[in-house]
């Protein structure tokens, strides 16, 4: 058994301090506990950062919408500014994990929750993630969930938040805040790819505390975006394939703007502002979303056993592109407690 300390931090300074010192945030505790009862992240000491003033989401002074790093899950996806202004977020949100833990999870949690690898979670395997140097279980191995963009020889995981991917489509800004001061992550900057570093899931440093995330505005989008989530069950199940999809339709039907992110097929929420720019001044349809998919799609590599991901979010990103050209529809469930 390994002891923990637990402490309740009052204020930001307070909390940082303890982290200074190598003890860990929690926040929801959904992805922590979890990981502490497998064993696989053992912090001797954990700093409950529920009570500092982080909870709230607000308008910006443009519109946007800040969103605090301890507000729940379901509260965002619930907040009417967010269903109002950014109805892809409220679908990506409601379409990952149960109502019982979009409860509990916290915003800044969501985006700092880790792989679900099956041997990342096995401490019998070697997992580079886990103990780095140790080797890579799942090149070789069980590769179903796995990625097919932007793997490494060191890990192959894929990063498994659906609210992530809407984040990134969203262009969302990262706040932080450590002893040396303030600084903003870009979403695209935030998640990395594993490369020889795959221990490091973010650019987060080891003594930053997130503070909030800001959402630009995003209105051109509004009444064309989507979240299409495939997965092995129709509900409670990490995604295989993931897009968050977002056009601006002129009123002559072509695309003035675009935006694709990908989710379960790589490492971070999967963009590539090239495929997108395709789009801009073609008429929404099939053909100028194939050939945005196969730009989105260029370089994927299976593991073999996750090879059908490729087709797969080929088709994948042509429909939801379909379904955002078609308009938004309140895809939420009226319901709050309803089922997932
Ligand atoms: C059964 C199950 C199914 C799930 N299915 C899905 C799914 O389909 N889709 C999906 O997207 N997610 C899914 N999840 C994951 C869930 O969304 C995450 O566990 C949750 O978002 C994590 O938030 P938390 O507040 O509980 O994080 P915690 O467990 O409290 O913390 C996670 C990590 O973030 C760090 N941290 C937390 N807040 C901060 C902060 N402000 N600053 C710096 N570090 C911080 C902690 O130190 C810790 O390392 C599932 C989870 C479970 C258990
Ligand atoms: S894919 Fe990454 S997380 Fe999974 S075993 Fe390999 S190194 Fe570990």
């Amino acid at each position: 058994m390994n002891p923990v300390q637990y402490l309740r931090a009052g204020d930001a300074g307070q909390a940082l301090a303890q982290l200074s010192q190598g003890a860990r945030f929690i926040a929801g505790g959904t992805n922590l506990l979890d990981l502490m009862k497998e064993y696989v992240m053992r912090p001797a000491t954990l700093v409950d950062i529920n009570n500092l003033p982080l909870g709230d989401i607000t308008s910006t002074e443009n519109d946007g919408l800040l969103l605090g790093a301890t507000a729940r899950n379901a509260d965002t996806a619930y907040h009417p500014l967010v269903r109002e202004r950014y109805p892809l977020l409220t679908a990506a949100i409601l379409a990952g994990a149960s109502p019982q833990i979009r409860n509990m999870a916290s915003n800044g949690g969501n985006l700092l929750q880790r792989t679900r690898c099956y041997y990342f979670y096995d401490v019998t395997t070697p997992c580079n993630k886990r103990q780095p140097g140790s080797g890579c279980s799942a090149i070789g191995g069980l590769t179903r969930q796995h990625a097919i963009l932007g793997a490494s020889d060191q890990c192959i995981a894929v990063h498994p938040s659906d609210m992530c991917v809407a984040l990134a489509a969203l262009e969302a800004v990262v706040h932080v805040r450590s002893a040396r001061g303030e600084r903003q992550i870009p979403f695209a900057d935030f998640h990395r790819l594993p490369d020889d570093r795959p221990e490091l899931d973010a650019t987060l440093a080891p003594d930053e505390l997130i503070t909030h995330i800001v959402l630009p505005p995003a209105s051109q989008f509004a009444a064309h975006s989507y979240y299409l989530k495939l997965r092995d069950r129709a509900s409670y199940a990490f995604a295989l394939v993931s897009v968050a999809a977002m056009l601006d339709i002129g009123d002559d039907g072509t695309v003035r703007e675009a935006r694709i992110a990908l989710g379960g097929v790589a490492h971070k929420p999967w963009r590539v502002p090239a495929a997108e720019a395709l789009l801009v001044g073609l008429p929404a349809g099939d053909e100028s979303f194939g050939r945005a998919a196969d730009s989105l799609l260029a370089g994927a590599q299976g593991q073999g056993q996750n090879d059908f991901k490729i087709p797969l979010a080929r088709r994948a990103v042509v429909r939801a592109l379909k379904l955002a050209a078609a308009g938004t529809y309140d895809n939420t469930g009226s319901e709050r407690d309803g089922s997932d």
